[in-house]
This record gives C-alpha cells, structure tokens and sequence, in this order.
C-alpha cells in the first residue's frame, strides 16, 4: 500500500489531539486531503482544583470545523478514557460512524441508550479479522490483544502516503483469563510498514513483565477457598478482566456473589450478555438476602477501592450499609491497586474497617493479588520486536514516564531523532519520508458539569473554588421602598464561613461597615437624584470584602440581597 513514488501524494497529517500527557481523555484524529480519521474519544476526570467539574474532553474546535471531512471514529477498548467524550462529541461532528470491538459496542450502546441517543449513532462491530476500507484513502486493520478488558485492539492504519501504529493499552499476557492471547502473527506481518508508532507509556517505567491474569486469579482462589468467614472484594468496575476471576472463584468455591455498586451491575451485564462471563442467574443474590446464607457461602463484589465517598466499600467501613455490616471474621480484599493521591484516604477507609473487626489482605510483592492491564518494559519491548516500526511516540503517560519511556527506546536501538515526544494539540506532518512536527491546534479540554457542553467558564469555577476554600456570607438588608432607608438591622447567613456565637465582634464592624456605606450612598444617591440598588450591592460587596480579609484573612463569597 505504502508508495515510494511521493510526487503527487498529499502529506498525511497526525494531530494527538488529546490525552497525549496523562491517562485519561484519549483523542488522536490523522488527516489526509479531506478524510479525517479519528481513533479513541475518551473523557478524564478533572483535578482537585476543578470544583463542581464531572468531566474533561477533548477539544473539538478543529474537529467541527472540518466535521464534514471525518469518515470514522476508531475504538481501541471500551474504557471510558477511550470512549467517555463520544457522548458528547457525537452530536457536535453529526455523528460519524464508531468502528469498536463487541465490549466497546455494547458499553457504547448502553450509554447511548441511557441518553436517548441510540437513533442516531451508527456503531460497527469489529473482530480479529477485521481490515476495514474508511473513506477513499484510509485502512483501518483492528489487531487483538490483551489488556484489562476484553475485545482490545492495536489499530494499523494506512493511508496512500504512510500508516500509522495505535498500540491502545496492551499487555502481553501469556495465560488471560478467557480470551485469545495478542495476536503475534498478525502484529509480526506488520514488520517494515510502520511509520510511526503511538505506543502507550503507562507502565514504562516498571522493569519487567507485566503479571498474567491467571497468576492473580490463582492467588486469589487459594486466598478465598482457606478462608471460612465472608469475603468482601473491591476491585475496579474497569477490570473486567478480574470480575470474570472473582466470579469464576465464587462458583468453584460455592459461595454466592453480591454486588454492591452501580457500575459493577453494569459491568457484569455487559460481560454476560457478550458472553465473557457465563454464570446462572442463581449465583446472584440481592443485598437484602444475605442473612440467608451461612458466612462460608458469601462473596461481596464491591466498589471503592479509592474510598470514594458514596461507594460501596466506603459506606460499609462507615458502618452506613444498610445490608452489609462488617463483623469479626470477615475478610476485606483490595484487588486493586493504590492511585497516589488516594493513599490518605484508602488508610483511613481499611483503618474503619480493620476496627470494626475486619480482617485485610491487600496486593503485595508477596502475595500478588492486582495485576495491570498495562505492559511493563519487557512487554513494550516486545511490540517493538515484533511490529519493527521506524518511529516512536510515547503516549497515554506524563512527560516524565514518556521521559523515561524515551531513554528505554534509546536502549533497545532507537536513534533520539526516531522517538517524538509530543503534546496535546500538536501535529505533525509526513511526507513519505520524514516526519516533522507541524501547527498546534487548539487542544484546551471542555469542561463538564454534567449539563451541557463547555458551558462553564473560569468565573464559575472561580466562585466555586472560593466557595468551597472560605464559604458563603450572605447580607440581607431591608430599605424602605419611599425612603430608601435601612429598616432594621441587616440579618446575615453564613455557610462554611464563620460561626456567628464567636464571630460577634466582627458582625459589629460588619454592621458598622454596612451603615456607613449605606450612608455614602444615600449622599450620592440624594446629589444625583437618582437611586441605584445596584451600585449600592456592589460598594457593600467591595467595603465587606475588604474588611472581612483584614480581619480574617479569609475571601468568602459575598452576596447582597436587599429587600
Ligand atoms: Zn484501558
Ligand atoms: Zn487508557
């Protein structure tokens, strides 16, 4: 397909859109003439600082501008940093067709279905064998392997004038837990028709091989089948991968399985009805009937591994279950593994539940009970081996990880000018030959808030950071409609501010500030013969502000409501 004769090709153009510098938001399009080809529409989630934010996706200013150009977007796996944003990106680019593997699909479907836009969303299936015509120009070959869920792809697109590489995540697991192995054969006949490759970094810097699924599900079963008491398992709704072990155990075993979660019962459908995991319905018990079966016959799946605040794990250690209440004997598994800044919270959540007499296993080098569903540097290696492109980019990791992911490349025979790092928004441009980077586009995330697209602004998130760091000061004033006026003293609400049984000096001064200002806009108010409500609100906010940050250095919100 590739043509050495370049003279009247067109420069295929790669832009990685999104998600290049993190794990999360995943968006990379490559162009040529007037095809567009998108690959992954993942959503992150946003930082600390981003008050009130759901969500973050991938910018679609150029997207939409050129929407008519876009024949395709392609899906490596069903992870929401993968396929998040398409419900929001879907409606903006006039819904393009979505070529996915049969988990995605089904996990896309049920979105779509859930936001009433399954109508308008035309999805394809893809396999194995799929290799698939987009457009005039593009080929888009779908090669399994294996990640944390089933149905994952490393995608091989071609175009007149050069083709690309999309590891997607991948390990290479040598035992998965029911599916195929990677397909090396496929990935070997790639051998020499790389340009460039976009590799994952996630787990670049982790010496090694990635543990198979199979060696966790062991540890797991010999764990679980000693033990006589009930089991409690948190582990990621995303792991599909670990669901189908925990299950499985639970059959062999003869324990009945609970489960505790929103997204796990919707993980659990998916895996069931394509037939990932084959269970009868028996093996399922509801919440309410747990007392009904003997501690040696339950297994609680659950959510929460992070201690997130309203999942299952957090509200049983809070002893605010209404079914679950964890006594002596019970068993707590993390089959999960430890996102940094959650560290705080994930001790004081296992601190709760070892106190209320719960035994605790979590995932050591000892005894290994997580695995990822991302290569170590052993599996990296092995892609290369076996797909020999002539350029690689490190993505899906910070800079530092594709910092370091970049020195291995150097180790294992890549020249620095074959390795690009990139950033979001950045295209680069080929020509047959040689690869150079070419305009940024705008590449910002939109923020959402789960009512709309991008209709948050800075001041909103402003006041609400605000408003979460130093609270609400509220000011109620009454003035007379004839006079203008204050009738009575002003009454004051604060939320998250001060408490106004110690506070009461500064309401005095708070009380002062109000009258004198007031004063001063009843002189001007009598000079200019005209008296404005609004211009006295903002000279309280303005006075009260200032006073209120000398006398506690804190700058909660303010608001004047005059009545
Ligand atoms: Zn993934
Ligand atoms: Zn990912």
């Amino acid at each position: 397909m590739r043509v050495m004769n370049n003279n009247n090709k067109h420069t295929l153009k790669l832009c990685t859109l999104s998600g290049t510098s993190e794990i999360g938001r995943n968006s990379n399009f490559v162009e040529y003439d007037d095809e567009i080809v998108i690959v992954d529409a993942g959503y992150s989630f946003p930082g600390q600082e981003m008050y009130g934010i759901d969500y973050l996706i991938p910018n679609t200013r150029y997207l939409k501008k050129n929407k008519k150009k876009i024949k395709a977007i392609l899906i490596t796996h069903g992870h929401l940093d993968h396929i998040g944003a398409l419900k929001w990106m879907l409606p903006e680019l006039d819904y393009p067709p979505i070529y996915a593997g049969g988990f995605a699909k089904s996990l896309i479907e049920l979105k779509m279905k859930e936001y009433k836009m399954d109508r308008k969303v035309k999805i394809f299936g893809v396999d194995r064998k799929s290799d698939i015509a987009i457009g005039k120009y593009f080929k888009a070959k779908f090669i399994g392997i294996n990640h944390s869920i089933p149905d994952a792809f490393s995608i091989f697109l071609q175009s007149p004038n050069g083709n690309l590489f999309f590891s997607g995540d991948f390990k290479f697991d040598t035992s998965p837990a029911n599916e195929p192995e990677s397909d090396y054969q496929e990935l070997s006949k790639l051998k020499g028709k790389i340009d460039l490759a976009l590799m994952e970094s996630t787990n670049a810097t982790v010496p090694g091989k990635a543990p198979s699924e199979t060696q966790i599900s062991d540890n797991l079963e010999e764990i679980i089948s000693k033990y006589d008491g009930r089991i409690i398992v948190s582990a990621f709704s995303s792991l599909i991968t670990r669901l189908y072990s925990l299950i499985t155990i639970a059959q062999k075993t003869k324990r009945k399985v609970l489960l505790s979660g929103r997204s796990l019962d919707q993980a659990i459908l998916i895996a069931r009805e394509n037939r990932y995991i084959n269970v009868d319905d028996s093996i399922f018990i509801r919440d309410k009937d747990i007392h009904k079966y003997p501690d040696n016959e339950i297994l609680i799946l659950c959510t929460g591994s992070q201690g997130e605040r309203f999942a299952a794990l957090n509200r049983i250690s809070l002893n605010e279950h209404k079914f679950i209440k964890i006594k002596k004997g019970d068993l707590v598994i993390m089959s999960s593994s430890e996102i940094p800044e959650n560290i705080t919270k994930i001790e004081k959540l296992t601190d709760r539940l070892i106190a209320l007499g719960a035994d605790l296993m979590k995932d050591s080098v000892n005894m290994k009970i997580h695995s990822t569903g991302h290569g170590n540097q052993e599996d990296i290696k092995a892609m290369l081996d076996l797909t020999q492109p002539r350029n690689v980019m490190p993505v899906h990791g910070s800079l530092t990880f594709r910092y370091f992911h970049k020195l291995n490349l150097q180790k294992w025979g890549f020249r620095s000018d074959e390795i690009f790092l990139t950033e979001d928004g950045q295209t680069w441009e080929f020509n047959g030959s040689y690869w150079k980077r070419g305009t940024k586009i705008e590449s910002k995330p939109i923020l959402i808030d789960g009512l709309g697209v991008g209709d948050i602004g800075d001041i909103v998130l402003k006041d609400r950071k605000q408003l979460s760091e130093f609270g609400i000061f509220t000011v109620i004033l009454n003035l007379s409609s004839k006079t203008k006026r204050i009738i009575g003293r002003p009454k004051f609400l604060s939320r998250g501010f001060i408490y106004f049984k110690n506070s009461q000096s500064l309401l005095n001064e708070i009380q002062n500030c109000i009258f004198d200002t007031h004063r001063d806009w009843e002189r001007d108010s009598i000079q200019h013969k005209k008296y404005e409500e609004e211009a006295l609100k903002t000279a309280l906010e303005k006075q009260l502000s200032k006073l209120i940050y000398k006398k506690t250095e804190r700058e909660p919100i303010i608001l004047i409501a005059i009545i």
